[in-house]
């Protein structure tokens, strides 16, 4: 048997070889997890723990390779975003209004892994409703970046970006193996870049939607967060796939996404969007963009300047059509069929008290304002206008796309920031998902994977775009970037020093 700080280092994909080596069993794998989950407890990881599940989970691995059938995900311990139905394990959506619900059924992507071999460790942290980029909007109190500035003393807790920031830092934290996240408008990228790990959005469409509590039904995509790209195409795979429950879920067949990344980027024709500028635009973050360019170049592709000039109003676009889908999903929470309820004097009382004390502050503001741009007179002016516009974003990606394979940009424009920064100014927490919401708008794939460190010692990701359904040339460039990276992940075992 291994040591236990040997087991934690391994990705999925050696993970996998060990297992199947007889080297460790998924027990002792499972196990060297748990131990680091009480190690990193002062990060609030987790909502809910599920140790004798993962126990269970790990000696039906270890029966199903003793016979020698392995599936892809065959013992790996994995936490799931909290907004992922698990039937029979609490699912809270990070929202008082959920903090009892235990849901009847399972959601096609848990299921999936499950039945793929996966070991649930538990139900990862995240923004109430995955409403957010920075966790604070949770519940059950935020999830903490084990990552710090570098320098003297030990640096203020930062936030793990959101909303699956619970998912991506218990992936830099070696608290789960990798982890589910949802995407809406950044939610697996953003947080991927801020922990260090990599967060893959897939097509909208390509891993259903069913059983994973909604927030914004046009632009929702669960996804994986892993250490690797090679861990991301593994356990995309596992989760991908047609789903007859999902009505948007895309009749497409899943490529073998771990074969994709042999491909390399020869000849590969590389975009690089001249309007994924902030301003001003950090300097780390335009060096680390400029490093990506090289390296992609130095892999054998090429490199092409193009422009996607409808990038701007992406961002009140996004938080229109986003607010609007999500008044209409929550206004299902009325105390009557889920969740909590507050009595009142009257069925009406009754409704206000149960959303007044069952949401938090960030979800009740989107509720409003989501609200307000779908009622009678405001209607044309904001959410028709937001559809037209979304049209045009999507539009300036197709032009863009006859020219190029894949689009590389920064992730975010910033690393990760203080966790008690931005929350007093909800506009500057939504400024950092610029360059995430386009490609949600348009239903693209998008990933993050790590570039290096800022002068202070944080991570930065960069974004890697391409054509509906082609994560797999998304893939590619993005390993291309990872080798020559040499991203190190080392804090990763620095959990326990919080
Ligand atoms: N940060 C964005 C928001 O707050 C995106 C959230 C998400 O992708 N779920 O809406």
């Amino acid at each position: 048997m291994a040591d236990l700080s040997e087991l934690l280092a391994l990705g999925i994909a050696d993970a996998r070889d060990g297992l199947r080596a007889r080297r460790f069993t998924a027990r002792e794998l499972t196990s060297a997890y748990l131990a680091a989950m009480d190690e990193a407890r002062a990060l609030n990881l987790y909502i809910t723990e599920t140790p004798e599940r993962a126990l269970a989970d790990a000696d039906l691995a270890d029966a199903r390779l003793q016979a020698g059938h392995a599936e892809a995900m065959t013992g790996m311990p994995i936490a799931l975003k909290d907004l992922f139905c698990t039937e029979g394990v609490r699912t809270t959506a990070a929202s008082r209004i959920l903090g009892d619900f235990m849901p009847p059924y399972e959601s096609t992507v848990s299921g999936k892994l499950r039945a793929a071999g996966a070991v649930l460790l538990g139900k990862a942290n995240q923004d109430e409703f995955a409403m957010g980029s920075s966790n604070i909007t949770s519940a059950f109190g935020p999830s903490i970046n084990p990552w710090r500035v570098t320098g003297a003393g030990v640096g203020e807790a930062l936030t793990p970006g959101g909303s699956s920031g619970g998912s991506a830092a218990a992936v830099a934290a070696g608290a789960a193996i990798a982890a589910t996240g949802t995407d809406t408008g950044g939610s697996i990228r953003q947080p991927a870049a801020y922990c260090g790990v990599v967060g893959l959005k897939p097509t909208y469409g390509r891993c259903s939607r069913w059983g994973v509590i909604a927030f914004a039904s046009s632009l929702d995509q669960p996804g994986p967060i892993a250490r690797s790209v090679e861990d991301a195409a593994i356990m995309l795979g596992a989760m991908a796939g047609h789903d007859p429950k999902d009505s948007t879920s895309a009749a497409q067949p899943v490529p073998d996404f771990e074969a994709a990344l042999q491909g390399g980027v020869k000849g590969m024709c590389v975009g690089v969007p001249k309007d994924y500028r902030v301003d001003p635009m950090p300097p780390d973050v335009e060096a680390a963009w400029a490093r990506g360019v090289e390296m992609a170049k130095a892999a054998g592709a090429e490199i092409v300047e193009v422009s996607l000039p409808m990038t701007k109003p992406a961002l009140p676009t996004y938080y229109i059509v986003a607010l609007a889908e999500a008044s209409a999903n929550l206004a299902r929470y009325d105390g009557v069929r889920y969740g909590a309820r507050q009595e009142g004097a009257d069925l009406a009382e009754m409704y206000a008290a149960t959303r007044a004390e069952g949401f938090g502050a960030e979800v009740r503001r989107r509720i409003l304002i989501g609200t307000y741009v779908l009622s009678a007179g405001y209607y044309d002016a904001y959410y028709k206008k937001a559809q037209r516009v979304r049209a045009l974003i999507a539009q300036d990606f197709s032009t863009a796309f006859q020219s190029v394979d894949v689009l590389l940009t920064p992730t975010a424009p910033g690393p990760a920031f203080g966790l008690n920064e931005k929350t007093e100014d909800p506009v500057a927490m939504y400024l950092n998902d610029v360059f995430t919401v386009p490609a949600s708008l348009a239903g693209l794939p998008a990933m993050s994977v790590p570039i290096g460190l800022t002068a202070s010692g944080l991570p930065l990701g960069l974004q890697v775009i391409g054509r509906p359904f082609d994560e797999a040339s998304v893939l590619r460039l993005g390993r291309a970037i990872e080798d020559a990276a040499g991203f190190d992940r080392s804090p990763r075992l620095l959990a326990g020093g919080v």
